[in-house]
């Protein structure tokens, strides 16, 4: 017989899977559709009742976004414009119904090559709170996703919050996906930007492309030819040679690896395109 825990405590979450092989269930987004059973396998810690782990919340040095987050929560986040990609993001994840259950811990638990969080989350610099019975971690995202499907979560361990420090509040964020449709769609690619300026120059990009390698990545010789350009017309300034390196894509249903890299580089071209326009990159 298979057992059910909705604790309202974090203390007592963290004893239950102290104690055996859990699985940590919030949205059931993925959980779900990745069984055919009429219930999910195995023991199950329901977080979404534990007090405090929802939501946005402005601290000391940045922004915690708690593990129960949904992605229709961070819609309705109150955040600066660096979080736009965040934001455009969300609302493509699946549908409203998607978005009103789906959390972006989870996303980034299930660690798809193509979750939509990842590579908007990389180019906010954030990390993942980690903790069990035995104490707290904090990891860097790209620390985190160790693999296609795989983390560094450890069998006691939970993801309480995601951390965004407050440098990467500056600038203005933006996000471009593209599937063989507009919505309920697998990527074939996505680009998350985010750029600081100083008057008409880049002071700062950061550029993640997810769905062309097995972890999304940020492309930091992108990133580094970029600072201290000229806002208007940066898009000129994107070529294979700065984006194609960073990306191991594979041919699959969807596109083939080809097509993908040339992809991947449009979509960031057309993303600097846009926040040169931000009237364009608005959410
Ligand atoms: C119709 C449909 C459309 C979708 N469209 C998209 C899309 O466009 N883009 C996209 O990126 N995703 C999409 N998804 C996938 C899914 O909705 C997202 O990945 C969602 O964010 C998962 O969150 P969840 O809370 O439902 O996770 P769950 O299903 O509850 O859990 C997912 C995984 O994370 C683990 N987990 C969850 N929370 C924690 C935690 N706090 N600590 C440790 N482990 C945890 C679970 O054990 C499980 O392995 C879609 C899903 C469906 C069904």
């Amino acid at each position: 017989m298979t057992a059910y825990h909705r604790p309202t405590d974090l203390t007592q979450a963290l004893a239950l899977l102290a104690g055996g092989n859990l699985c940590v269930a919030a949205g059931c987004t993925d959980l779900f559709p990745a069984t055919t059973a009429k219930s999910l396998p195995g023991d199950v810690l329901d977080i979404t009742a534990i007090a405090g782990l929802r939501g946005v919340t402005p601290v000391d040095g940045g922004w915690r976004i708690g593990a129960a987050t949904t992605w229709s929560d961070l819609i309705a986040a109150d955040l600066p414009p660096a979080f736009n990609g965040l934001k455009l993001a969300a609302r493509e994840v699946g549908s409203v119904q998607i978005q009103n259950a789906g959390t972006i811990a989870g996303n980034l638990c299930t660690a798809s090559p193509s979750g939509d969080g990842v590579p908007c989350l990389l180019t906010l610099d954030a990390s993942v709170e980690l903790c069990s019975s035995r104490g707290s971690r904090v990891l860097p995202l790209a620390e985190f996703l160790t693999g296609a499907r795989r983390t560094a979560r450890l069998a006691d361990e939970m993801v309480s919050a995601i951390l965004v420090p407050g440098y990467a509040g500056m600038g203005m964020g933006h996000f471009l996906k593209l599937g063989a449709r507009k919505y309920l769609i697998i990527a074939i690619a996505m680009v998350a930007a985010r750029l600081e300026t100083d008057g008409e120059l880049i002071c700062r990009a950061a550029i993640a492309v997810g769905a062309c390698s097995a972890v999304a990545t940020r492309l930091p010789e992108l990133e580094a030819a970029l600072s201290g350009q000229r806002l208007a017309g940066c898009a000129e300034l994107v070529t294979n040679e700065l984006v194609g390196p960073r990306l191991s894509p594979i041919d699959d249903i969807r596109a083939d690896q080809a097509y993908r890299r040339m992809a991947a580089t449009e979509l960031v071209r057309r993303a600097l395109a846009d926040l040169s326009h931000p009237e364009r990159a608005a959410t």
